[in-house]
């Protein structure tokens, strides 16, 4: 049975009026770009959501904020630790480590009478901290429902918010407590106001990193097959040339980009394949020009000119790269990019294209994207989960763990991406470990994830920011090993 816990706003307000006196002082987050700020007021809600949530559903009628969680083992983010407990007060995690000390020290705390103690029994679980998908977009639904120009052209921006609503839910609920959303295609800046959304408790979703409109190329990003001499909507913001591109980075900014994402390259003009948009010069403006406000850049890039170009101009990641090279990848690895395969993505296209997986033999393209991601592999490039969630289900974003280990990861280098690497990558100083002080970002799944990766599948527990989404209690003792 799935318990939800979160309540919508209105009862979150209500309870707030009875119970202000349980909230503790605010502390700022130590890293600001990326890191979710807590007013007081959204921290009241958040600590008042779960104490109404145990009033509703545990029938309690105590406030609580303080949790012990029992798992059967811990996935810190680097290895597995057999039998460990995770301490968690407010949003942050406290402690972690060996049954007896972390529960010795969690009673303690319960018996100075500061903090109730709630017991979570997490048995034939493993705990981890909370997933970063390094590249979702919120604002598409799978292209066999609807066609990205389709969605680009004729959906209404208000249908679009919509529908992003639910896919962060949807995202949340599967265990993915942070989300790199790379673009919002057309949709303006509407992924500002689903992050404030998230941040103050309206709607339940992950932490969002924000590209907002992305930069393109004058040209480059469009619905295809129109007249030249009709003016089509693109999929992201034009712009060229020192001052206009100085001016787009700083809007995107001033408005809430967190992260500004340049398409490096794309399928334009008659051709129909990837060639380089920007010039390298142009890539290093935006480089710099975001970098001085502290944001990155990050490229998408397909073909090897794009990547070169994206990786000289000081891009952090690459987002697919299917046409790189050993030497491309060479290049990523010393220069410390990491690539963000997107293996899903493409198999789902193809698959939308009529290639019928495990039936047909495998197209070119992804015969080929089998030996790229392996030439990355081989040249020890930082792999950064991201599946391009989107192009398929929001909340299915454990298949592209399962086409990691597919195409050549161990499942356990896969966990690591997806937690810890991925925190790396975006500055984000206090996520993707299970570590004392860090967020309070878990989710538990039934079963051994880094021997078969499909476990990430069956969550039972997601706790983001130490309130607690989603809590499954029928759970089977795991298999003995
Ligand atoms: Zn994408």
């Amino acid at each position: 049975m799935n318990k939800i816990l979160f309540l919508p706003n209105k009862r979150l307000v209500k309870i707030s009026h009875k119970l202000s006196s349980a909230v503790s002082v605010w502390h700022p987050p130590s890293f600001p770009t990326f890191a979710e700020y807590i007013t007081p007021f959204t921290r009241l809600k958040r600590s008042l959501a779960f104490i109404g949530v145990l009033s509703l559903i545990h029938c309690t009628g105590m406030a609580q904020n303080s949790f012990l969680l029992k798992p059967d083992r811990v996935f810190d983010g680097l290895e597995i630790h057999e039998g460990w407990r995770v301490w968690v007060r407010d949003e942050k995690i406290v402690l972690v480590g060996e049954q007896k000390t972390v529960e010795a020290e969690a009673h303690k705390s319960q018996t100075s009478g500061r903090n109730p103690l709630q017991i979570i029994d997490l048995k034939g679980c493993t705990l981890l901290p909370g997933f970063i998908e390094g590249h979702s977009h919120l604002f598409l639904h799978p292209y066999n429902e609807t066609t990205w120009d389709d969605q680009v052209l004729k959906e209404a921006r208000s249908l679009r918010t919509a529908r992003a609503t639910l896919h962060a839910q949807k995202t949340l609920m599967a265990g993915f407590t942070t989300v790199r959303d790379l673009g919002t295609e057309g949709a303006e800046f509407d992924d500002v106001g689903l992050k404030q959304a998230i941040h103050q408790g309206i709607i339940p979703g992950p932490r969002m990193i924000i590209a907002t409109k992305a930069l393109i190329a004058t040209g480059s990003y469009a619905p295809k097959g129109f007249s030249p001499d009709i003016d089509v909507p693109q999929g992201a913001e034009e712009a060229d040339g020192h001052d206009r591109l100085i001016q787009a980075v700083r809007r995107q900014i001033g408005k809430g980009a967190d992260v500004i994402k340049i398409y490096a390259d794309y399928r334009w003009g008659l051709m129909g394949e990837a060639r380089p948009t920007f010039l390298l010069d142009e890539i290093k403006l935006i480089v710099e020009t975001a970098r001085s406000s502290g944001r990155p850049t990050i490229a998408h890039a397909g073909s090897a000119e794009g990547m070169r170009r994206a990786i000289l101009g000081g891009c952090e990641t690459l987002e697919h790269g299917d046409a790189g090279t050993p030497e491309i990848f060479s290049l990523m690895h010393d220069k410390g990019v990491a690539l963000c395969p997107t293996l899903a993505a493409g198999d789902a296209v193809a698959q939308y294209r009529g290639w019928k997986k495990g039936t047909d033999q495998e197209p070119e393209r992804i015969k080929n994207k089998r030996i790229t991601f392996k030439q990355a592999l081989d040249a020890g490039v930082t792999i950064c989960f991201g599946g391009d969630v989107g192009v398929f289900s929001h909340g299915d974003n454990a298949r592209e763990m399962e086409m990691m280990v597919d195409y050549g990861m161990k499942p356990i280098d896969v966990l690591r991406s997806a937690t810890s690497t991925n925190a790396q990558i975006f500055h984000l100083s206090q996520a993707g470990n299970v570590k004392a002080n860090f967020w309070a970002d878990l989710v538990a799944v039934e079963g051994r994830p880094e021997e078969h990766i499909s476990d990430v599948r069956k969550v039972k527990f997601v706790m983001k920011n130490g309130v607690i989404f989603r809590h499954d209690t029928s759970l089977n003792p795991m298999p003995a090993k």
